[in-house]
């Protein structure tokens, strides 16, 4: 139960409470399509409501679960029955400082926002996940999220430089440049926590000028092996394209269904590529040879931003495409080392040809990320159980090439079990002993990163 009144009248609007939740669905699940009904939802408008919040489920002793658009993938704001979720996708302020080339944002500003409003300027918010249309700053910053241009640009946490957040308190803390000094770095602390150890109510973000774009390579192979090789080719190189994606065969075949186009069908991989703009000749003259040598079986070459943009489109659609094909899908994201993504891709491969399941993948190849889909066509328990088992799998060959369970989307509810299997017991210990400094109820998103 909770006392409606009593938290109603401390939001600047009692109208946030929802505590009626039939036909408010889309707060009880993420991207992963798992649902659970909370007790209630606040759609914060703004930090107070944040404070008022957390600080109503301190004293009452219940969960609060952050949420921003619910793009996660990997379980992160879901709740359970007793949270409350807390809504940040109302709190969207957004001042840009071309002079300082920064900008000040609310949690629930839209990656994309960020961008179009920083562009007028001649500067750009790089990290771009693929879902950057819909998924929020505070998501990304809980996720610590990557993207397309990672590779070149870097990752979130590159970009912040200061963040306002409130602890399971309801204390407010400051880091970067809303803090007089520097002290500890809690700033890195809180970027990607996924919402176990503090709401962030705003952020600094860095901006940089606009980069100019590249050439796009639109490059297919009969063998995914020899795009595994391409890739192999061009990071041993030294060359740091602004993007370079994979996608399998079987994922391409999901696209071209999707997409209803007379696409790339029966191919074995495609690599997508956009070339740095500084070294465009050189290195579109050097990445088509090396697709050449490994015997690439089309190359498309754009510099027509349209249509340039048209294959980038379908890339940004392409985990949508996946999920339509399937009753259930799983998507893991998983990463290793550059030098070992071709065995990666390999084993994948092999295990869609072999195995009982329909599996396939595509990823950002320059950061080794690789995002691999089990599909159920049934939904029944056979197949979910086989599911299971094939993921399991997986976990076990990417820490055997020396890699990470998640390279982007977060441990969150569906990655905690084995938390162990990546981390020793110190390190997990030690995260541990920041979690209950800084929510020694367990109330900020229970269940997430750790099990316990
Ligand atoms: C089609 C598709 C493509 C994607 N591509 C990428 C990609 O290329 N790269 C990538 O990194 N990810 C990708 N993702 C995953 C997802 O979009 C990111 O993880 C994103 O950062 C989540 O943002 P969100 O606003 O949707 O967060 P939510 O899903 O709402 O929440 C995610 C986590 O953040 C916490 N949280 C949210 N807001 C706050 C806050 N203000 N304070 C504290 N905690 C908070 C939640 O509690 C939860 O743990 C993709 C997802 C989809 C569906």
């Amino acid at each position: 139960m909770i006392d409606s009144d009593k938290l109603a009248a401390q939001l600047k609007d009692p109208s946030s409470l929802l505590t009626n939740l039939d036909g408010r669905e889309e707060y009880f699940k993420d991207a992963t399509e798992e649902s659970v009904r909370p007790t209630a939802v606040v759609l914060a408008q703004c930090e107070p409501d944040v404070i008022a919040t957390v600080r109503f489920a301190h004293r009452a002793g219940m969960p609060v679960v952050g949420r921003g658009a619910g793009t996660g993938l990997s379980g992160g704001c879901v709740p359970d029955e007793s949270s409350i979720v807390l809504s940040l996708e109302k709190m969207k302020k957004l001042e840009v400082n071309p002079a300082r080339r920064l900008a000040i944002c609310g949690p629930g500003v839209i990656t994309k926002e960020l961008m179009d409003v920083a562009a007028p300027h001649g500067l750009t918010y790089p990290p771009d996940p693929a879902s950057y249309e819909e998924c929020t700053l505070g998501g990304n910053i809980a996720e610590n999220a990557g993207g397309l241009r990672c590779k070149r640009f870097g990752v979130t946490r590159d970009y912040i430089i200061g963040l306002k957040a409130v602890t399971a308190d309801g204390s407010l803390i400051r880091t970067g440049i809303f803090a007089k000094h520097q002290g500890f770095n809690l700033q890195d602390v809180l970027i990607g926590s996924e919402g176990t150890l503090a709401i962030v109510t705003e952020i600094a973000v860095r901006l940089i000028p606009t980069p100019s774009t590249g050439s796009t390579i639109l490059v297919a192979f009969d063998d995914p092996a020899d795009a595994g090789r391409t890739v192999a080719d061009i990071t041993a190189a030294g060359i740091i394209p602004t993007v370079l994606e994979y996608i399998d065969g079987d994922a391409a075949d999901c696209s071209n269904e999707y997409e209803k186009t007379d696409g790339l069908d029966r191919v074995g991989a495609i690599l997508l590529i956009e070339t740095s703009a500084e070294h465009r000749e050189r290195q579109t003259a050097t990445i088509r040879g090396f697709c050449e040598s490994n015997r690439c079986s089309y190359l498309r070459h754009e510099d027509n931003p349209e249509r340039a943009s048209e294959l980038w489109r379908i890339r940004r659609n392409l985990s949508k495409a996946v999920s339509e094909m399937a009753a259930i899908r799983y998507n893991e994201d998983v990463a290793v080392p550059v030098s070992r993504f071709m065995d990666l891709i390999a084993w994948v491969a092999d295990m869609n040809a072999t195995g009982p399941l329909r599996v396939n993948a595509f990823g950002h190849a320059g950061d080794g990320n690789l995002h691999v889909s089990f599909l159920s066509m049934s939904g029944d328990l056979a197949e979910k159980r086989l599911i299971h088992e094939g993921v399991e799998k997986l976990f076990r060959k990417t820490l055997e090439l020396g890699g990470t369970l998640s390279g982007e989307h977060g441990i969150g509810k569906h990655k905690a079990p084995y938390l162990h299997w990546e981390f020793d017991e110190a390190t997990v210990g030690a995260m541990k002993a920041v979690k209950s400094v800084l929510d020694p109820g367990k109330l900020l998103n229970p269940g997430k990163i750790f099990l316990d």
